[in-house]
C-alpha cells in the first residue's frame, strides 16, 4: 500500500529538510506534495492541479511528461542509465556536445559536463584560474570580478562570486575575495542618480575596475541580460557588450552564466546572442534537459582548452570532476529537448508570450502596491511595496511576497517570490492561454495579499 497523503505529510515534516525554505513556517503551511505532472500543470497527492508558474524553478521548458523526452529517456534506459566520463565516453554525451557547440555562440567548442548550475560555475572558475596559471606571464591572475547582486549557485566558489549579505554573512571567512561591480540596474538607486546616469556610472566603473585589477583578474562572471535571483534585474542594453569589450581589451576572461537565461527564456536560445557576445566560458544548467534531469555544462574556447594540453608530466590536466558528469539519461533528455525547441518553434512562442505578458500585466503599472514590473522575455519580476511614491518596502514580517504565493496557490498556480519580488517564470513552450490565466491569477493574488490585514 502506498503511503496516504497524511502519512506523506507527517514523514515530510519528520525527515525532509527543504532547500531555501523557512522550515518552521513550512511545517504549518501544508505545501502541496507534487505527485505528477501533466503538460504545464503539476498535480498534488490529493489530486489538486496547479499551473506551474515557476517552470519548476526555472528549468522546465516543454511542460511535464512530454512524450518525445519521455521516450528518449526510455530508449536510453534500454541501453544504460549511467557510465562514467572519467577516462571513458558515451554516445549521448558525445552527440549532445556536438549539438550544443552548433548552437551556442561561435568559438565555444569544448564541453565540460557536470550536474548542476553551481558545479558548472565552479568548473568555469577553476578552468579560468588554471588557464592563466598555465599561460606564461599571467600566473598571478587568480581574482574574479562579479556584478553586485549576481547569483551563481550555493557552493562556496559560486557564493564567493555571488554573495548575498543576508544569506552568506556567516560564511565570510570561507569565501575568496571578489571585486564587485555595481549592478547597472536597480529599483532603488543611490541618491542623485536616475536610470540613465546610473548606467553611465556603472559602465565607467566596469572600465575602471577591470583596468585597475587588469594584472590580477582571471575572469569577470556575469548573468547575461538578466540577473535572475536578484529579483529579475534587467540590465540596460549594451552593458553585456561593454563587459565583453573591456575584458577582451585586458586579457580577462568572460564567464557567461546562462544557467537561468539559457534555452530560450529571454527570447533567443542564449541571451549572449542579443548583444552578439562571444564569451570565453559559458555555463549551462537548469533548462538544458528540458527540466527533467540534473545535468549542466561548462563550454569553453579552443584557446582555453589548449592550455590544458601537454605531456602527462607537464601536469596541465584539469583535475576536476563529478561522479554523475555527463549522465547518459540527462544527455538523452537534453538532445530530445533541443530537437523540440526547433520543431515546436519554441522561441517564437516565447516572444509571443513576452508580448502577451506585457499587455496582461499593464494594469499593475498603476497598482498602489506595485513599485516596478520588470520583464525580459518570459522572465518577470514584480516588486511589491507598501508605498509606491516613496518606494517604502513592506515590513519584512508581513512576508508579502510569500502571502502572494499562498494566495496564488489557493487559486491553482505555483509561483515563488524572492523577498517581496513576485516572479512569473512560465515554461518557454507554455501556450498563450495558460500564460494569460497565470497573469490573471497573479494580479488577483497581488490584490488579495496587499489589501488583507
Ligand atoms: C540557479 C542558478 C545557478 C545554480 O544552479 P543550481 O542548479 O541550482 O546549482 C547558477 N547560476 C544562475 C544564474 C542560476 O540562476
Amino acid at each position: 500500500m502506498p503511503p496516504t497523503p497524511t502519512q506523506l505529510r507527517d514523514w515530510d515534516n519528520a525527515h525532509v529538510w527543504h532547500p531555501f525554505t523557512a522550515m518552521e513556517a513550512y511545517r504549518e503551511e501544508f505545501a502541496p506534495i507534487i505527485d505528477s505532472g501533466d503538460g504545464f500543470e503539476v498535480i498534488d497527492v490529493e489530486g489538486r492541479r496547479y499551473l506551474d508558474g515557476t517552470s519548476s524553478l526555472w528549468c522546465n521548458v516543454h511542460g511535464h511528461r512530454v512524450p518525445e523526452i519521455d521516450q528518449a529517456i526510455r530508449d536510453q534506459l534500454g541501453r544504460i542509465g549511467h557510465s562514467t566520463l572519467l577516462g571513458l565516453s558515451s554516445p549521448p554525451s558525445i552527440e549532445l556536445a556536438r549539438r550544443l557547440v552548433e548552437r551556442v555562440p561561435a568559438g565555444l567548442t569544448k564541453v565540460f559536463y557536470s550536474d548542476s548550475g553551481a558545479t558548472a560555475v565552479e568548473a568555469a572558475l577553476k578552468i579560468a584560474v588554471q588557464f592563466h596559471h598555465q599561460k606564461p606571464g599571467s600566473e598571478e591572475r587568480t581574482l574574479f570580478a562579479a556584478v553586485g547582486g549576481g547569483y551563481h549557485g550555493d557552493t562556496l566558489g559560486a557564493v564567493s562570486v555571488g554573495r548575498v549579505e543576508r544569506f552568506h554573512a556567516m560564511y565570510g571567512g570561507l569565501l575568496f575575495p571578489t571585486v564587485v561591480l555595481p549592478c547597472p540596474s536597480g529599483y532603488r538607486l543611490p541618491a542623485g542618480h536616475d536610470a540613465a546616469s546610473w548606467r553611465v556610472h556603472c559602465e565607467a566603473e566596469l572600465e575602471r575596475v577591470v583596468e585597475q585589477y587588469r594584472d590580477q583578474l582571471a575572469a569577470l562572471i556575469i548573468e547575461p541580460l538578466v540577473q535572475g535571483a536578484a529579483g529579475i534585474q534587467v540590465h540596460p542594453a549594451g552593458y553585456l557588450r561593454k563587459a565583453r569589450e573591456v575584458t577582451q581589451r585586458h586579457g580577462v576572461l568572460l564567464i557567461a552564466d546562462e544557467v537561468a537565461v539559457g534555452f530560450g527564456r529571454t527570447g533567443t536560445l542564449f541571451a549572449c546572442e542579443q548583444e552578439q557576445v562571444k564569451p570565453d566560458l559559458l555555463c549551462l544548467g537548469k533548462g538544458i534537459t528540458g527540466g527533467y534531469l540534473p545535468l549542466a555544462a561548462t563550454l569553453c574556447t579552443e584557446t582555453i582548452f589548449e592550455a590544458f594540453l601537454g605531456p602527462h608530466s607537464a601536469g596541465r590536466t584539469f583535475y576536476h570532476g563529478h561522479t554523475y558528469t555527463g549522465n547518459a539519461l540527462g544527455c538523452a533528455a537534453a538532445m530530445a529537448s533541443l530537437k523540440l525547441l526547433e520543431q515546436h518553434c519554441v522561441l517564437e512562442n516565447v516572444n509571443a508570450n513576452a508580448a502577451l505578458i506585457e499587455r496582461q500585466l499593464a494594469p499593475l503599472q498603476s497598482h498602489p502596491h506595485v513599485g516596478e514590473v520588470r520583464q525580459k522575455g518570459i522572465l518577470v519580476g514584480i516588486e511589491l511595496v507598501q508605498d509606491r511614491e516613496s518606494k517604502l518596502a513592506f515590513p519584512a514580517v508581513r512576508r508579502m511576497g510569500h502571502q502572494v504565493t499562498l494566495a496564488a496557490r489557493r487559486r491553482g498556480a505555483i509561483i515563488r517570490p524572492m523577498g517581496d519580488v513576485v516572479t512569473l517564470i512560465p515554461a518557454p513552450a507554455m501556450p498563450g492561454e495558460l500564460v494569460r490565466t497565470l497573469c490573471e491569477i497573479l494580479i488577483d493574488s497581488i490584490k488579495e495579499a496587499t489589501t488583507a490585514g
